[in-house]
């Protein structure tokens, strides 16, 4: 028989391996993380709004029953703050996703809480009318149509990267509409360790401060990740000792992606060296550079700072792309500079290196017509 850590009782739920604790200092445990979590920042004041993203996964599932926990404690611990509560549809299997869009609503007014839905081939279009709550939002043919061929048109590893950086764009759009100065994700250690090695990867290094600190500040309404420090064994338990019900359990990433195998890779990681996982997040948090340029990517808005930097990473992808594509007898110096800009759309003016080189992958890269008229009018 197991004994929990914490109080010597039966101890049922086992993390680790080697750790046990019974339910209840379990989910004292969980509840504790989030609220360090949030109370480390002193950014939040009270009655602050806060517009909570839920996809209906294993991470959203337990964000909104912890927020609807601290939103209804009695005393010096009760989370003060105004939630709104928003679920992006998804575009690929439309049946599917009206499915999943229902059992969020109802999942939702379970709790009490109302929730917006909305397309994500809203991304299309640069206007945004705030839907009525627990609706189904509609759907305009042309306008999926034109963001299926976007998205289509990009391998795997672009495609999930992209459709990353949209989501991102169309939460801060919704805050907006509500006067919500702050965005909560549910993103968790797992998936932030995830999401640190596919940057690297992908040529997104100088933006991992952002894309997996605690707080997302490129934009004034700033994303936080209030459960980043909680593993996916962790939110596994925790959905099982209070009976929640997940949504959705798959994998959306393609399995011919980067991002499909730096997954894995992790997974395993967690499994079988469970302590270095939490060590690739903390590493994250100390990484970067605070101080804000004014030139910010069109669609990331990620620092566009390339003045001070000898041979990057990037020229030197640039150039031996360059070179494999190009006949010998063209490849001087002067033929592979203006080649650089022409192969990676709109680069370091415009857009980072990552949401470039996503484009130049696509055979179709007409871009929202709003993001179109910055680039040519600047
Ligand atoms: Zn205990
Ligand atoms: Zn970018």
């Amino acid at each position: 028989m197991s004994i929990c850590k914490k109080c010597n009782g039966y101890g049922t739920v086992i993390l680790r391996k080697v750790d046990s604790y019974c339910e209840s200092c379990f989910l004292i445990g969980a509840n504790h993380k989030f609220r360090a979590c949030l109370g480390k920042t002193k950014t939040l004041s009270p009655n602050e709004k806060v517009l909570i993203c839920i996809k209906g996964g294993l991470g959203s599932t337990v964000l909104l029953d912890l927020v609807s926990n601290g939103l209804t404690l009695d005393n010096h611990k009760k989370l003060r703050i105004i939630p709104y509560f928003l679920h992006l549809k998804g575009f690929e299997n439309e049946e599917k996703n009206l499915e999943i869009a229902k059992a969020v609503i109802k999942m939702c007014n379970v709790y009490g809480f109302n929730v917006y839905v909305s397309n994500i081939s809203d991304y299309i279009h640069s206007d945004y009318i705030l839907p009525d709550v627990n609706t189904l939002p509609t759907l305009d043919d042309v306008t999926v149509d034109r963001f299926q061929m976007l998205i289509r048109s990009m391998p795997p590893t672009a495609q999930i990267d992209f459709l990353a950086k949209i989501k991102r764009k169309l939460f801060i759009r919704v805050a907006q509409k509500l006067e919500c100065k702050f965005i909560f994700s549910a993103e968790t250690t797992t998936t932030l360790a995830h999401h640190l090695l596919s940057n690297i990867a992908t040529g997104r290094g100088s933006q991992v401060q952002n894309d997996i600190g605690f707080s997302d500040n490129r934009d004034t309404i700033k994303i936080l990740r209030p459960i980043k420090d909680i593993t996916k064994e962790e939110l596994t338990h925790y959905v099982h000792v209070k009976a929640l019900k997940v949504i959705h359990n798959q994998e959306t990433e393609r399995k011919d992606s980067l991002q499909s195998i730096i997954s894995a890779f992790v997974t395993d990681l967690q499994v079988n060296f469970p302590a270095t996982v939490s060590t690739i997040c903390k590493t994250a948090d100390k990484i970067g550079n605070h101080h804000h340029k004014t030139n910010k990517c069109e669609i990331c808005e990620s620092d566009l700072d390339m003045e001070n930097s000898q041979l990057s990473a990037l020229e030197a992808t640039s150039f031996s792309r360059i070179i494999s594509i190009m006949e010998p007898q063209h490849r001087n110096r002067d033929n592979i500079t203006n080649k650089n800009s022409s192969l990676f759309p709109y680069i370091h003016k415009f857009l980072c290196y990552g949401c470039s080189r996503n484009l130049s992958e696509a055979s179709n890269s007409e871009l929202p017509s709003y993001i179109l008229d910055k680039i040519k009018v600047s």
